[in-house]
C-alpha cells in the first residue's frame, strides 16, 4: 500500500504528538485520514464527524489540489503525494468589527494633474510603467475598507495610505492596549487607552495628509454591514473571529466586491482574494466554521509579532494590484506562509459548485445571524450566562477552609510561566475532554484562565459531562492578581 505524507497544521499538532508531518498508508485520501486518526486518536474529533466523515470546516488538499475538486474521500493517492490538512483559522487582528460613524463624505478627489508635492511623493510609483500617472490617479480615486485595525489592519492601512489610496475606511471600536503594540504598528505607546480609530486616523494622516480616513466606530453586524461596505471598491478582511469573517465574506459577495482575506495563527498565515465574480468565496473554502471550543483565538494562542506584518503587507499588495488592475490577483489561490520554516506554499482553490452563497444554486440571498451560525455568544467575550461563578474574595475564603476546592488551570503552559495559583492542576482547555478522568474524585472544582472566558467554556463542558460542583473564577487569574495577590503579574 502506498505511503503518504500528511502535513499537520499547527493548531492540530498537539494532537499528533507535536509532529508537522505524519507518514501513513492508504490507497485513498479517506483511508489515509482514517490511518492518521488511528495513529493519533486525538485528531479524530477535529477531523471527522461522529459518522466518520471529514468535517466541513476542514479542507484537504492532495499536492496543490482541493479534494472537493477531485474525488473527495475517494481521491486516489500515488506514491509521493502530499496530503495537506488546512483548517479554518480565525486569528487576525485582535480588534473588532465596527460600523458607521456617519461622516461627511467628500467627493472623490478631482482627477486633475498632481501638484508638485504629489509628484514628488509618488515619484517611485510614477516611474513604474505599470502604475504611472494614470495608475496613481486610480489609487487616488479608490476607496478601500479595512475591517479591523489590529495586527493585519495596521500594516495594510499604513501601506494603503502611503500608496495614496484616496479614501480608507476603518472599522473598529476598541481602545489601544499595551499588548497591541507588539504587532499593531499603527499605534504608539502614547496611544494606549485612546480609541483605536482616533489614533489610526492621526497616524495615517500624518503619513499622508492627502488621504481621507473614514472612521466606522461600531461593531460590524448583519444590520449595518451592507450599508458600511457599499461605498468601497475593495474590502480587506483583517478580523480575528469567525462571525465577522463570514459576515465580511457574505456582504462582499452580495455586493459583488473583492474581499482580500488574511488570517494568522502563532507562526502561520493564510492569504487569498475572494472575488465571487471571478473565483471562489470564503464559504467555498469553508462552508461552515469550526465549533468555537476547537479553535483558540489569538489572545489565547499567541502570535509572533512580525507575522501579521507579513500577511497584512501581502493583503495590501493584493489590494493595490486590484485597484490598478495589474498582475495576477490571488483569486482562486490560497497562500500559506510559515514563518518558522520561512516557506510560502500555494494551493489552488476551486469555486464550490454547491456554495450556498456564490454558486448558481445559491440559497442564501441575504445576511444571516452570524454569532448563531458560528455558535458563539452575540457579544464576543461576553461573560458566560448560566455558568456558576466564584469571586476571587470568595475563593480565598474557600482555599483557607478545611475543604478547599480543586483548582483547575485551563491555560497554556506558556501562560503558567507568567503566573499561576499554587496547587492548581494544569489542563489546557483543548485537552479537557480527554482528561476529565483526572477530575472525577474532586468534590468541588474551581476552573480559571487568564480573564474568565476560556474557563467559562470549560465549566460548561464539565457541567455537560455531568459534573455538578464546578465554578468559574470570575475575572480569571488577572482579577485574583489585582485584588488578592498583587505580587502576581497580570498579562
Ligand atoms: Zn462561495
Amino acid at each position: 500500500m502506498p505511503s503518504t505524507k500528511v502535513k499537520v497544521p499547527t493548531p492540530l499538532r498537539a494532537f499528533a504528538g507535536g509532529r508537522a508531518e505524519v507518514e501513513v498508508e492508504g490507497r485513498t485520501v479517506g483511508e489515509a485520514v482514517q490511518a492518521l486518526v488511528r495513529a493519533h486518536p486525538g485528531l479524530g474529533r477535529h477531523l471527522l464527524t461522529p459518522e466518520g466523515n471529514l468535517r466541513s470546516f476542514v479542507s484537504v488538499f492532495v499536492n496543490e489540489r482541493d479534494i472537493r475538486a477531485l474525488a473527495r474521500d475517494a481521491t486516489e493517492l500515488k506514491p509521493g503525494d502530499v496530503v495537506s490538512i488546512v483548517p479554518a483559522i480565525a486569528g487576525g487582528a485582535p480588534s473588532s468589527p465596527g460600523a458607521s460613524l456617519p461622516m461627511a463624505r467628500a467627493d472623490r478627489p478631482k482627477a486633475g494633474a498632481f501638484t508638485g508635492e504629489e509628484l514628488r511623493r509618488y515619484s517611485r510609483h510614477l516611474l513604474l510603467p505599470e502604475v504611472g500617472v494614470a495608475g496613481q490617479k486610480r489609487l487616488a480615486a479608490a476607496k478601500v475598507l479595512v475591517v479591523g485595525t489590529g495586527g493585519l489592519g495596521a500594516p495594510t492601512a499604513l501601506y494603503l495610505a502611503a500608496a495614496g489610496v484616496g479614501e480608507i475606511g476603518l472599522v473598529d471600536f476598541d481602545r489601544v492596549e499595551l499588548s497591541n503594540l507588539q504587532r499593531q504598528v499603527l499605534f504608539a505607546t502614547a496611544d494606549v487607552g485612546r480609541p483605536k480609530l482616533d489614533a489610526a486616523r492621526a497616524r495615517l494622516q500624518g503619513l499622508n495628509p492627502g488621504v481621507r480616513v473614514v472612521a466606522h466606530e461600531e461593531r460590524l453586524e448583519a444590520a449595518n454591514a451592507l450599508e458600511t461596505l457599499r461605498p468601497y471598491d475593495v474590502v480587506v478582511d483583517g478580523t480575528d473571529n469567525f462571525p465577522t469573517r463570514y459576515l465580511v465574506n457574505d456582504a462582499s459577495v452580495l455586493l459583488g466586491k473583492p474581499n482580500v482575506y488574511g488570517s494568522i495563527y502563532r507562526f502561520e498565515g493564510q492569504v487569498s482574494v475572494f472575488d465571487a465574480k471571478r473565483g471562489p468565496c470564503y464559504r467555498c473554502l469553508y462552508p461552515e466554521p469550526p465549533p468555537p471550543d476547537l479553535v483558540p483565538s489569538c489572545a489565547e494562542a499567541g502570535v509572533l509579532g512580525v507575522l501579521p506584518g507579513v500577511v497584512g503587507v501581502l493583503q495590501a499588495t493584493e489590494t493595490v494590484k486590484l485597484l490598478l488592475g495589474i498582475g495576477e490577483p490571488l483569486i482562486g489561490r490560497l497562500v500559506l506562509y510559515d514563518a518558522l520554516g520561512m516557506t510560502f506554499r500555494e494551493l489552488t482553490l476551486e469555486k464550490n459548485p454547491t456554495c450556498v452563497l456564490c454558486s448558481a444554486h445559491a440559497t442564501q440571498k441575504g445576511l444571516i445571524d452570524y454569532p448563531a451560525f458560528c455558535g458563539v455568544p452575540a457579544a464576543s467575550s461576553a461573560p458566560a450566562r448560566g455558568v456558576p461563578e466564584i469571586t476571587p474574595e470568595e475563593l480565598r475564603g474557600e482555599l483557607a477552609s478545611s475543604d478547599p476546592p480543586l483548582l483547575v488551570d485551563v491555560r497554556e503552559p506558556e501562560e503558567r510561566a507568567i503566573s499561576l495559583l499554587e496547587g492548581s492542576l494544569p489542563i489546557p482547555k483543548g485537552e479537557l475532554p480527554e482528561r476529565v478522568d483526572e477530575l472525577t474524585r474532586a468534590r468541588s472544582i474551581v476552573v480559571y484562565c487568564r480573564s474568565g472566558g476560556r474557563s467559562a467554556d470549560a465549566v460548561r463542558t464539565l457541567l455537560d459531562l455531568g459534573f455538578t460542583h464546578v465554578r468559574n473564577l470570575k475575572g480569571g487569574i488577572n482579577a485574583w492578581a489585582e485584588r488578592i495577590d498583587p505580587s502576581l503579574p497580570t498579562y
